[in-house]
C-alpha cells in the first residue's frame, strides 16, 4: 500500500471559557486524511485524525516536515509485509532526522499523523479502532462493543452567572447519564472555587463523583491551601494544581494529599512519562496518569509509554488519557485502559466530536464500524468533507 496524498487543515475550536491558565477564544486545531492507492468495501482507504485540543493546529510541522518525509518514503519503509502500512514503521519514517529530547510542538504534528494511519489499519482489518487494538496490544476478549467508563470534564468560568450556569451543566449531563465530573479550580478566589464545589456536590446524586483541576497554575503555597480546604470534601481527584515540569514540587505537595492526584496531560513523550514516574513521587495505588494520546507522538508512542508503567509497576487501569476524543476512547477500549474523558459542553465543536456516542451510567459504548469512528460523526462531512478529495 502506497500513501499517495496527505491533505491536512487547521479549524477553529473557539469557545468563550477560560480556565485558570489560558483562554479558548483563539483555539484551533488540525485535521487530517491520509489517502492511499488501496480501496476497502469499494472505496478509497483513507485514515482520518482529529486534532487533541489545548495546543493549538500544527499545520506548519506537517507541511514542512512530517507529511514530505511521509510522501517522499519508499512505501517499503512503512510496509507491514502483508500489504498493509505499519503504524510503527511509519513512525520511524516521519521521525527520521530528528533530535532525541526538546520535543516541543513536533510530538502533536506527528500524533496526528499516527492517528491517521491507526484509522487506516483499523479500516484495512476491517476492525473499529479499539478491537484492533485489543488484539494487538490490549485485551484478547475483546466482544462486538465496548464499554468503557468516562468522566465528563467541564465546569470552566463564566464571566456572568457563574455558578447557576455550572450547575446547569452538570444537571444535564447527569441526564445525559454521566455519574463522574471535573471542573476548574483556580480561576476565582479559593472562597469562589469552595462554593462552586459545595454547589456542585449539591446537585450530585448519591454515587457520583467530582474531580477539581487547577491546569497546572498554583505555587507550593497556593495548592497546600486547597489541599486543606478540600479536605472535608470527597474529591475524586485533584488534577495538575503545580506546573506539570516541576516533578520535585509534585513529589513535596502529593507527599501531604489526601487526595489522589492526576497530572500528565501536559507532557508530550515517553522521556517526560518516565522522569514524572521516576521523580513526581504519584502513588501507584491511587493517582492518575493522563499523558494524552494525540499530543505525546501517538499511539506507537503511547505503546512505549504503557511498557514503561509496567517496568515500573504501573497498571494500566490507573490511565486516564487527556482530551475527550475518538482516539482516546478507542485506546482506553482497546488497551484496557482505566477512564476516558468527554466535554461536558457539546455545543463547542471540540464536544460535538464524541456527543453522538451513548453513555449510561457513567459508560460510554463504542460501536463496531470500521476506524476510530469518524464516520459516524454527524458534522463529518463539515469537518472532513474537503480533505477527502
Ligand atoms: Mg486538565
Amino acid at each position: 500500500m502506497r500513501i499517495t496524498a496527505v491533505r491536512e487543515r487547521t479549524i477553529e475550536l473557539s469557545s468563550a471559557t477560560r480556565n485558570s491558565s489560558i483562554s479558548f477564544d483563539a483555539m484551533t486545531a488540525s485535521v487530517v486524511a491520509v489517502h492511499t492507492d488501496a480501496r476497502t468495501n469499494g472505496k478509497p482507504l483513507v485514515g482520518l485524525a482529529f486534532d487533541s485540543i489545548g495546543r493549538y493546529g500544527h499545520g506548519g510541522l506537517l507541511r514542512e516536515r512530517f507529511i514530505p518525509r511521509l510522501m517522499a518514503a519508499d512505501p517499503g519503509a512503512y510496509s507491514d509485509g502483508h500489504g498493509g502500512i505499519d503504524p510503527h514503521r511509519a513512525w520511524a519514517v516521519m521521525m527520521k532526522d530528528e533530535k532525541p529530547g526538546g520535543h516541543g510542538e513536533r510530538s502533536g504534528a506527528v500524533g496526528m499523523l499516527d492517528a491517521a494511519l491507526w484509522d487506516l489499519a483499523a479500516k484495512s482489518a476491517d476492525l473499529p479502532l479499539w478491537r484492533l487494538l485489543a488484539k494487538r496490544h490490549g485485551a484478547a476478549s475483546a466482544g462486538e462493543h465496548a464499554k468503557i467508563a468516562i468522566y465528563c470534564s467541564g465546569g470552566h468560568y463564566r464571566a456572568s452567572n457563574d455558578v447557576e450556569g455550572l450547575c446547569d451543566d452538570i444537571r444535564r449531563a447527569i441526564g445525559q447519564g454521566h455519574r463522574r465530573f471535573k471542573i476548574k479550580i483556580g480561576g476565582a478566589s479559593l472562597a469562589e472555587d469552595i462554593k462552586r464545589i459545595d454547589t456542585v456536590f449539591g446537585v450530585l446524586e448519591r454515587g457520583m463523583a467530582l474531580a477539581v483541576d487547577g491546569n497546572g497554575t498554583f505555587d507550593r503555597a497556593k495548592t497546600l491551601s486547597y489541599l486543606e480546604t478540600l479536605k472535608p470534601y470527597p474529591i475524586a481527584w485533584i488534577e495538575e494544581p503545580v506546573h506539570p515540569l516541576d516533578f520535585d514540587l509534585h513529589r513535596d505537595v502529593i507527599a501531604q494529599s489526601a487526595i489522589p492526584f492526576a497530572t500528565g496531560e501536559n507532557l508530550f513523550s515517553r522521556d517526560d512519562a518516565r522522569n514524572l514516574l521516576r521523580y513526581g513521587g504519584l502513588r501507584k495505588d491511587r493517582d492518575l496518569l493522563q499523558f494524552d494520546i494525540s499530543l505525546s507522538y501517538g499511539i506507537v508512542e503511547y505503546l512505549r509509554i504503557l511498557d514503561d508503567l509496567d517496568a515500573h509497576g504501573w497498571t494500566r487501569e490507573r490511565c486516564a488519557p487527556h482530551a475527550g476524543h475518538l482516539l482516546a476512547m478507542n485506546a482506553v477500549a482497546g488497551l484496557g485502559l482505566g477512564l476516558a474523558e468527554v466535554a461536558m459542553d457539546t455545543s463547542t465543536l471540540f464536544g460535538k466530536l464524541t456527543a453522538h456516542v451513548p453513555v449510561s451510567d457513567g459508560s460510554a459504548t463504542l460501536g463496531s464500524a470500521p476506524g476510530a469512528g469518524f464516520e459516524q460523526l454527524p458534522m463529518f462531512s463539515e469537518i472532513f468533507g474537503d480533505l477527502l478529495n
